[in-house]
């Protein structure tokens, strides 16, 4: 379950309003600090935000590390406020790494003044460094880069190889061996990717179309060829504008789409509210079933990896959008 309210700790952080301006709207998190080579007692306290960031920083970083992540299966980033526990987290950490490109948006003014007294890094960083022409610019995100990179699974990797730079400069004694680790994490999210290629290209044209209650797979449908609708906004603090919903409903009666889909970390309702009104106009519209968005599966499911998450979500949506093999 999301976290009490009356619990956050929001005192120091005031929240990142979606609509800044064009022009500081790009100015990533400012993080141009060099990076101290680590001198304190093995293993190295490392603190994560989501769980897909643990996971890359984990894979590179093997023994050397102790990763935590701040964040479990049933947190949403864009509304994530850390309480006091969190607080003492972020503090006792030798290094933190998030997503950036204000995917945890209530904690972005927090990252800027931890980034003055420790290595403070967003995965992302990179990417925007090079100015990638991958990263998603959506208009209605007033400015801003579409955080969901991770959908995206090469543009995923070249963050694994960014990471493992900064934690070579922060360790430099351990610097090969991470950079070996990333190579070989790097190889299998290769084949990941290949994957998803094959599987997204066995669903018809006609209903290619992924439609989710936020908009979290657009690096996904760029990648795989598939089309996206979110019925709210990248962020899924936007409230459903009823217009967008009812195009929406349109679209899927036309294009005979057979099933739309839930995400782990977001109510359900907004897809049951897009189910019915199809359903009673006659089209036999599916819960095409449950997709990790922001956050991985729970401990134990099959998509408690980020590889286990990607082929989860592949799957669900090839079962749920491809008429079944005779
Ligand atoms: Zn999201």
């Amino acid at each position: 379950m999301n976290r009490t309210p009356n619990a956050y700790l929001s005192l120091f952080f005031p929240l990142l309003l979606l609509g800044c301006s064009k022009a500081d709207s790009h100015s990533h998190v400012p993080i141009k600090q060099e990076i101290k080579v680590f001198s304190g007692e093995y293993p190295i306290n490392v603190l994560c935000t989501t769980g897909q960031v643990a996971e890359m920083v984990r894979r590179i970083g093997g023994e050397h590390l102790q990763v935590t992540a701040l964040m479990d299966h049933s947190v949403d980033p864009h509304l994530f406020k850390p309480l006091f526990d969190d607080v003492a987290k972020l503090s006792q950490a030798d290094i933190i790494f998030y997503n950036g490109l204000h995917l945890e948006g209530r904690m972005a003014d927090m990252f800027v003044q931890r980034a003055r007294k420790k290595p403070t890094y967003a995965v992302t960083e990179g990417l925007v460094a090079r100015k990638d022409k991958r990263l998603r610019e959506p208009p209605e995100f007033a400015g801003m880069y579409d955080p969901h990179v991770w959908h995206d699974v090469l543009l995923w990797s070249d963050c694994v190889q960014d990471v493992a730079d900064v934690l070579g400069k922060l360790d430099p004694p351990h610097a090969k061996e991470y950079d070996e680790n990333a190579h070989r994490y790097r190889e299998e999210l290769a084949k990941l990717h290949q994957h998803c290629r094959d599987e997204i290209a066995t669903i018809p044209e006609q209903s290619r179309v992924l439609i989710t209650a936020h908009d979290a797979f657009g690096y996904f449908g760029k990648a795989y060829d598939i089309e996206v609708f979110g019925l709210k906004g990248i962020s899924s603090e936007e409230e459903i504008d009823l217009a967008h919903q009812e195009e929406v409903q349109q679209m899927i009666m036309e294009r005979k789409i057979p099933a739309v889909f839930v995400e782990s970390t977001i109510n359900s309702r907004a897809i049951e509210a897009l189910i019915e009104p199809c359903v009673a106009a006659g089209w036999d519209l599916q819960n095409g079933g449950e997709l990790y968005s922001d956050a991985l599966g729970v401990a134990g499911s099959d998509a408690s990896t980020y590889t286990g998450m990607i082929r989860h979500n592949v799957k669900t949506i090839v079962e749920a959008l491809a008429p079944a093999a005779e």
